[in-house]
């Protein structure tokens, strides 16, 4: 027990020293500059970055204030055991809530459809919604929150994607999910 508290005090002594010895205008400066050098989304894979890139704007468009790299959202694709599951959404209070894509859907997936699943997981990790089974009377589904286990048909196309967005960014059903 004791040479374990004092190896912390020792990382710790390190680096209060190493923080002085940085405070210097000159270090400063260059520190600044590499931050201004890092683009996308630190722990998520680069192939999500173009559709973490789209919720944002669309996000903004809707007059939310978003930023996912603050939310520290983390992403990776990956295969996903179960049956039919293209993505899911961890929640831990932990950690920030991470996305997973299942990696056989994105190696054939189209864009939109790649959209549509990275969209709603960010449905869920985000905007903390939780799934709506909703059908239009043509059969469709209401919402892209849609599980995939209800009775609706996704219509998720270039003339549908507008208001399926509309819905998706709506506030009265931000932070609907029951943990
Ligand atoms: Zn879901």
């Amino acid at each position: 027990m004791k040479t374990n508290q004092l190896i912390k005090l020792s990382i710790l002594f390190f680096l209060a020293l190493s923080t002085n010895s940085c405070s210097d205008s000159a270090d400063l400066a260059n520190q600044e500059e590499e931050i201004s050098e890092v683009v996308g989304y630190p722990n998520v894979d680069e192939e999500l970055w173009p559709y973490f890139e789209k919720f944002e704007i669309e996000g903004k468009q809707e007059g939310w204030d978003i930023d996912l790299v603050k939310e520290g959202i983390t992403g990776t694709i990956a295969e996903i055991e179960e049956n039919n599951v293209l993505g899911q959404c961890s929640f831990n209070r932990a950690n920030p809530n991470h996305v997973m894509i299942d990696k056989t859907f994105w190696s054939t997936a189209s864009d939109r459809f790649k959209e549509f699943v990275v969209f709603h997981e960010l449905g869920h990790c985000f905007l903390l919604r939780d799934h709506l089974e909703d059908v239009n009377v043509n059969g469709t589904c209401v919402s892209i929150m849609r599980s995939g286990t209800g009775f609706c048909r996704d219509n998720y196309t270039a003339f549908t994607r507008e208001n399926y967005i509309d819905e998706l960014f709506d506030r009265d059903r931000f932070n609907d999910i029951n943990f």
